[in-house]
């Protein structure tokens, strides 16, 4: 009895396991559609500058309404666009439609797009981002790359040439989730970062762990000494952004300030009176 249930758990476990390699797989085609087929959607979430007040910026999220899977965020695609190279489709479709929502700001909002490690690594980053500013008449100035610590694992010195070539050019160049990474800091010295994002994970819990709230004006005191802006992520609460202020964080975002939305629904001024009130 025991063996034979053993012999079906493993037959349970290997149609598991080939349903889920299968589902991958059915995600990374319908991906490549969706993009071909414009389906895919950027929402936008405001980041506000502590000094001002004001909307310094709008971070692009993906979003994918898919017509059988339901309304998807990243979690369950950008994984697999990863393993599966789409992911260098997805960044410049980000990069076209971003460059292209800007016009519906004001010039001191910059807009913000996060790219993965494998679409650095292509190269063809830096033509298709001056292409888009240029097609968009956009400045330089006014967009932001964001990436992630994973992409300087890799020590790779062809991802640093690229990242140079779009600062050069007058992009922004921004290190996102900051401080969860392996060896944190010895990535602010192997590149010149324009503003570090603090993870959320440090902001979640800056109110109630004195540690996290030393760590966040660690960071902050850091970066202002290597002429770095900063902004603190995932602020949900008036608690979290008076602490994060008293820390020297230059910028904001999160729930408090307003979820990620289509362009169109943004409203400026929302973020703003929060912070005012
Ligand atoms: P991220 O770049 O660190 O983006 C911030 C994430 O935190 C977003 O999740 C945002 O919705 C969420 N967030 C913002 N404020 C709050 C808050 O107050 N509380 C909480 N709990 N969460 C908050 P989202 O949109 O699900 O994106 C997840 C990640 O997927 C992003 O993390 C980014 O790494 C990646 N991603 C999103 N869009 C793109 C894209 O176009 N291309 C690539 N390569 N990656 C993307
Ligand atoms: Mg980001
Ligand atoms: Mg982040
Ligand atoms: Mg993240």
């Amino acid at each position: 009895k025991v063996k034979g249930g053993g012999r079906n758990d493993y037959r349970i476990f290997d149609k598991a396991l080939d349903s889920e390699a299968h589902d991958r797989c059915r995600i990374e085609c319908e991906l490549h559609e969706a993009i071909a087929a414009d389906a895919l959607q950027l929402h936008y979430q405001p980041i506000v500058s502590l000094a001002d007040g004001g909307v310094c910026g709008m971070e692009a999220l993906v979003r994918w309404p898919h017509p059988t899977r339901g309304f998807m965020t990243p979690d369950r695609f950008i994984d697999i666009a990863e393993d599966s190279g789409v992911i260098v489709q997805l960044g410049e479709w980000a990069i076209q439609r971003a460059c292209r929502d800007a016009a519906l700001w004001p010039d001191h909002v910059k807009v913000a797009v996060n790219i993965s490690p494998s679409h650095i690594k292509k190269r063809t980053l830096f033509d298709s981002v001056a292409r888009a500013l240029a097609q968009h008449d956009v400045k330089p100035q006014r967009l932001e790359i964001e990436v992630t610590e994973t992409v300087l694992l890799r020590h790779d010195d062809e991802i640093l040439a690229e990242l140079r070539r779009l600062r050069s050019l007058g992009v922004s160049v921004v290190l996102d989730d900051f401080g969860i990474g392996y060896s944190s800091l010895s990535h602010l010295r192997m590149f010149t970062f324009d503003k570090v994002k603090i993870d959320r994970s440090f902001v979640g819990e800056i109110t109630e762990r004195p540690d996290c709230a030393a760590i966040v004006c660690a960071i902050a005191g850091l970066a202002r000494s290597l002429g770095m802006a900063t902004t603190a992520e995932g602020v949900e609460t008036k608690q979290q952004l008076k602490l994060l202020r008293a820390a020297g964080c230059t910028q904001a975002q999160g729930y408090l300030f307003g979820r990620p939305q289509p362009a169109a629904a943004i409203d400026l001024a929302t973020a703003v009176r929060t912070l005012a009130s």
